[in-house]
C-alpha cells in the first residue's frame, strides 16, 4: 500500500509536534514529506533528522542559514519565507496538516485546496477570517477539509453515516482556568496565571483564547463554516471535565456525542486516518474516573469576548476577520504584559465598532480588513500601555 504523504505546517508547535508523535506510531502508513516552522530552528532541525522529510521550511527568512547549516549532512531541501509555505502545499502530497497559528495560516490552506490537496485543519483562524472563501474553494475543487479541533472533530465523527438532519450542535467548553470568576478578579489576571489551562496543554495564543473564552467564539464561527450551519444552530455549554467533546442534536431529537480523554492526539489521528481508524495505545477513558460530568451555561456577561464573537458570527461579512485580527494583536500584547486581561476585550470591541464593514468581502478585502484592524488595535494597545 502507498504511504499517505503528509505536509505539516507548523510542525514545531503543539499540534505539529503531536502530529509527528501520531505519525511515528505508523511508519508503514505515513511519510512526512514536508515540515515547517518559524523561530524554533533547533527543534525543526531535530524533527528533520528524525523524520527525514524531502523539504524543511522556516517561515522566517532570517533563520534560513542556521537551518541550512544544521541540516547540511542530510538529503533535505531547505526553503525559507512565506512563499515557500505556499509552494510546499501544492506539490505531490496527499494531506496538509494546517497547524500554523493565526491569520498566517490562511494562504497556505487556500493554496492547498486550490491545488486539490485535502487539508486537516487545526488552524481555526483560517475559517474565522475567510470561512466562506475557504469552503467555497474546497467545494469547487471537490476536496475535503477535515477538522482537527477536538470539538469539530467530535461533530464530524458524529456526522459520519448521517445524511443531514442536524437541528443544532452543542460545542462543549472547559471554561478555562477562570471559570466562575468575575470581573473584579479578571481585572488583575496576569499572563502566567492565564497560561495555566486545567485540561489541555496547547500553544500560548490558544491558551489565552481559552482563558478569555474567545476560543469558543472562534470555534462557533469555525463550526458555522465547516458544517454549513446558521448561527442560531450553534450552542455552547460549559463542561469542565472536557470528556464530551461536542454533541449533535438531530431533527428527531436524538443526540449524538463523541467522548474521550482530553488528548489532541486522538482528533489529530482521526484527521490523518479518516475515514478509517487505526489502533493505538493512548490511555483510555474510564467512567470510574469521572463519576460526575457537569454542564453549565457560559457567563458571557463576564467573559465578553464570547459575546463579541457571537455578534461577529451573527453579523458576518468581514466582522469576524476584524475581530480575529484585533484578538491576535491583543493576545500578543497581553503575553508581553503590555495590557490587562479585560483590556483585551475593550480593544477588540473598539476595533469591531470602528473598522470599515464589508458585507461580501473578497480575499483582498479580508487581507485589507486584517491589516487595518491590526493597525487600530496596535494604536489602542500603545495608548493603554503608556
Ligand atoms: P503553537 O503556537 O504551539 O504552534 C504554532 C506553529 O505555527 C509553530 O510551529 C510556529 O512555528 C508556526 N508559526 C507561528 N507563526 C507563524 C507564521 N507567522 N508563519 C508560519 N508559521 C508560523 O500553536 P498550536 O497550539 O499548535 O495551535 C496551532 C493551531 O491549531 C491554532 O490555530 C490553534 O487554534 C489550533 N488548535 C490547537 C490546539 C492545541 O491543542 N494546541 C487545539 C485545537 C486547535
Ligand atoms: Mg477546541
Amino acid at each position: 500500500m502507498n504511504k499517505k504523504r503528509i505536509v505539516i505546517l507548523g510542525s514545531t508547535g503543539s499540534v505539529g509536534r503531536q502530529t509527528l508523535e501520531v505519525i511515528a506510531q505508523y511508519p508503514e502508513k505515513f511519510s512526512v514529506e514536508v515540515i515547517t516552522g518559524w523561530n524554533n530552528t533547533a527543534l525543526l532541525a531535530e524533527q528533520a533528522r528524525a523524520f527525514l522529510p524531502k523539504t524543511v521550511v522556516t517561515g522566517d527568512k532570517k533563520n534560513y542559514q542556521e537551518l541550512k547549516d544544521a541540516l547540511k549532512d542530510l538529503p533535505v531541501k531547505v526553503l525559507a519565507g512565506t512563499e515557500a509555505l505556499n509552494e510546499v502545499v501544492s506539490g505531490e502530497v496527499d494531506l496538509v496538516m494546517a497547524a500554523i497559528v493565526g491569520f498566517a495560516g490562511l494562504m497556505p490552506v487556500l493554496t492547498a485546496l486550490e491545488h486539490g490537496v485535502p487539508v486537516a485543519l487545526a488552524n481555526k483562524e483560517t475559517l474565522v477570517v475567510a470561512g466562506d472563501i475557504v469552503m467555497e474553494t474546497a467545494k469547487r475543487k471537490n476536496v475535503s477539509v477535515i477538522p482537527v479541533d477536538s470539538e469539530h472533530s467530535a461533530i464530524f465523527q458524529c456526522l459520519q453515516g448521517e445524511n443531514g438532519g442536524i437541528e443544532k450542535i452543542i460545542l462543549t467548553a472547559s471554561g478555562g482556568p477562570f471559570i466562575g470568576k468575575k470581573t473584579n478578579f479578571l481585572v488583575n489576571v496576569k499572563r502566567d496565571h492565564a497560561l495555566q489551562h486545567p485540561n489541555w496543554h496547547m500553544g500560548e495564543k490558544i491558551t489565552i483564547d481559552s482563558a478569555t473564552l474567545m476560543n469558543k467564539g472562534l470555534e462557533m464561527i469555525e463550526a458555522r463554516w465547516l458544517f454549513n450551519l446558521k448561527p442560531e444552530q450553534i450552542e455552547v455549554v460549559i463542561h469542565p471535565q472536557s470528556v464530551i467533546h461536542s454533541v449533535v442534536q438531530f431533527v428527531d431529537g436524538s443526540l449524538k456525542a463523541q467522548m474521550g480523554l482530553p488528548d489532541m492526539k486522538v482528533p489529530i489521528q482521526y484527521a490523518l486516518t479518516h475515514p478509517g481508524r487505526l489502533k493505538n495505545d493512548f490511555p483510555r477513558f474510564s467512567f470510574k474516573n469521572y463519576p460526575k460530568l457537569t454542564f453549565d451555561r457560559p457567563d458571557i456577561k463576564t467573559f465578553r469576548n464570547l459575546a463579541l464573537a457571537m455578534e461577529a458570527l451573527q453579523k458576518g461579512g468581514n466582522l469576524p476577520c476584524i475581530m480575529n485580527a484585533a484578538n491576535e494583536e491583543v493576545v500578543h500584547a497581553f503575553l508581553k504584559n503590555k495590557i490587562g486581561f479585560l483590556e483585551m476585550t475593550e480593544i477588540i470591541e473598539e476595533a469591531m465598532n470602528s473598522c470599515q464593514r464589508i458585507e461580501k468581502p473578497t480575499l483582498a478585502d479580508y487581507q485589507q480588513s486584517d491589516q487595518s484592524a491590526r493597525e487600530l488595535a496596535q494604536k489602542l494597545i500603545a495608548q493603554k500601555s503608556n
